[in-house]
C-alpha cells in the first residue's frame, strides 16, 4: 500500500480498452493503400511495441529496405486515416472492467492522471474517443514522443511537473500496464508499476517481470491509501 502518489500513468490498450484490432486493421488498410500489401503487424510485431517501432518494423519487413523520412510520413498518415473508421468499426472494441468508475474517482481523489503509451498522440486519442476517455488525462508521453517506452515515460513525468505546475519527485508517480514491456520501462524511468491482469498477459507473467503490485483487473482495489 502506498499512500503519497500524486500522478498516476496509464497505458492504453489492454489497460483502458480493447480496440478488437483495429489498430492492425488501420495499419494492414494503410500498407494496403500505399503498396498494395495487406501487412499483418503481429507478423513483424509484439504487444508493448510503440507505433513507430511497429511501422519501421513492417515496413522494412515488407518493402525490404528502411523507411526514408517521406515513406514514414506518408505511412503514419495514412494510418491515422483509417484508425478513426477502425475503431469506430470494431464489434468489440469496449472499455476494460473498473476502469469507467475508477477514473472518475481517482479525479475526485485528486489524483492527476496521465496516459503512457506507444500510440502516436493522435492514435490515442482517436482510441480513447469512442469511450469519452479522453478527458481523464491531462497530460501523456506517447510513441510520438518516442519509439522508446522508457524515453516516452520520462516524457510523461516531465508533462506531469508542467501541468501540475510544481517537480513531481519519481516516487509519486505510479504507473499501470498490461505487459511486461510497461513494467520493465516504468521500472527503468525509476517509478512503481502495477501489473494489470486484463489482457494478455497473466497474473504470474506480471509479477515474474517484477511488477510492484499484480491486479486480476481495475475492478480490484488499487495499492492506493483511501
Ligand atoms: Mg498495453
Amino acid at each position: 500500500m502506498t499512500s503519497d502518489k500524486v500522478a498516476l500513468l496509464f497505458d492504453i490498450d489492454g489497460t483502458l480498452i480493447i480496440t478488437d484490432g483495429a489498430g492492425a486493421t488501420s495499419w494492414k488498410l494503410a500498407f494496403m493503400d500505399l503498396y498494395g500489401i495487406p501487412a499483418d503487424i503481429d507478423k513483424y510485431s509484439d504487444t508493448g511495441m510503440t507505433d513507430p517501432e511497429v511501422a519501421r518494423r513492417t515496413f522494412t519487413a515488407l518493402l525490404g529496405h528502411n523507411p526514408s523520412p517521406g515513406e514514414f510520413s506518408r505511412l503514419l498518415e495514412r494510418r491515422m486515416h483509417f484508425l478513426g473508421q477502425a475503431v469506430d468499426e470494431a464489434d468489440g472494441y469496449h472499455v476494460l472492467p473498473g476502469v469507467e468508475a475508477l477514473l472518475p474517482k481517482l479525479i475526485h481523489q485528486g489524483y492527476l492522471l496521465g496516459l503512457v503509451t506507444g500510440n502516436l498522440e493522435a492514435a490515442a486519442h482517436i482510441k480513447l474517443a469512442r469511450a469519452r476517455l479522453n478527458r481523464f488525462f491531462a497530460f501523456g508521453g506517447y510513441g510520438s514522443d518516442s519509439p522508446d517506452r522508457v524515453a516516452l515515460t520520462q516524457v510523461a513525468m516531465q508533462r506531469a511537473a508542467m501541468v501540475a505546475g510544481e517537480p513531481i519527485a519519481a516516487e509519486k508517480f505510479l504507473s499501470f500496464g498490461d505487459t511486461p514491456n510497461d513494467v520493465i520501462a516504468a521500472h527503468q524511468a525509476g517509478i512503481e508499476c502495477v501489473g494489470v491482469a486484463s489482457h494478455k498477459y497473466s497474473v504470474t507473467e506480471l509479477r515474474d517481470a517484477g511488477a510492484d503490485w499484480v491486479l486480476g483487473s481495475l475492478e480490484e482495489p488499487l495499492p492506493l491509501s483511501p
